[in-house]
């Protein structure tokens, strides 16, 4: 069902990538990694697309975060402006964490973060024991959405680790290079066989991960996904 809803604020998380807080409306219920399909309004009509939310449930707004690609739906969303009426439809999905395994990984590349960042500020808020530890591929320095967020997060909950890499670092960057692979996994999260993973992002992303963890062993059931297909 179709819910209208309002624009409250937008924020620039990196130059490419936007957060759109709209208003939660009253009796808005979901879990920390679901989605709702986002309606912008475009010439005259709506333009609709699944978007994860990334706010948390505890959170008196809810937030989603869109990679900016200058395509129809993106252009849309960009052009918003506080005040502006959207629709939402949803909670959907089943890509959600709310502390029921005690250790996780969680692999994301770029806008993949969205689910996670969900889970991740629910847990903190919520006190949650589970020991997680998010392995984060990006491009660049300065394109890694929620960045602060995620530092800020670590530092309030010591239960909750992130580790960079960036594929196309600049000369600075003192982190790990490269692609979120086998490699990584086994050096930053050595008891992996230990672990449920959530891994999200682009299905490239998503197909690749979720290999690396096969290839080392971690059972299908221990492999949660989310496919971010449209890209
Ligand atoms: C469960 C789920 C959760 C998701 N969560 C997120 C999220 O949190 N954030 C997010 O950003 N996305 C998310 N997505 C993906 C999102 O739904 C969109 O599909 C995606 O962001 C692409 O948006 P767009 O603005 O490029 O869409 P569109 O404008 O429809 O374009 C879609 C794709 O079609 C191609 N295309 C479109 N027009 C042209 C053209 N003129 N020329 C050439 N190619 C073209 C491009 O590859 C483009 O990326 C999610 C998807 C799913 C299924």
């Amino acid at each position: 069902m179709r819910i209208k809803t309002t624009v409250l604020s937008i924020i620039e998380r990196t130059k490419d990538t936007w957060s759109f807080r709209f208003t939660k409306p009253e009796g808005f219920k979901y879990l920390p990694g679901q989605y709702m399909f986002v309606s912008v309004p475009n010439n005259g009509g709506l333009l609709t697309k699944p978007l994860s939310i990334s706010s948390s449930p505890h959170e008196d707004f809810l937030e989603v975060t869109k990679r900016l690609t200058g395509h129809d739906f993106s252009n849309a969303m960009a052009g918003l402006h506080v005040g502006d009426e959207v629709y939402i439809d949803g909670p959907h999905g089943s890509f959600t964490f709310m502390g029921e395994y005690s250790k996780v990984g969680m692999l994301a590349g770029g806008i993949g973060i969205t689910p996670l960042i969900s889970m991740i500020k629910y847990c903190t808020h919520a006190g949650i024991h589970s020991n997680i530890i998010l392995l984060y591929g990006n491009r660049s320095e300065d394109n890694i959405p929620f960045f602060e967020e995620l530092a800020q997060l670590s530092k309030e909950n010591k239960n909750f680790k992130v580790f960079h890499t960036l594929s196309r670092a600049g000369e600075a960057w003192k982190g790990r290079r490269g692609h979120v692979d086998s490699e990584m996994i086994k050096e930053f999260i050595p008891d992996y066989g230990g672990r449920v993973f959530y891994v999200s992002g682009p299905p490239g992303l998503v197909k690749d991960c979720a290999q690396h963890l096969r290839s080392l062993g971690v059972s299908e059931e221990r492999i949660k996904t989310e496919n971010f297909t449209g890209y």
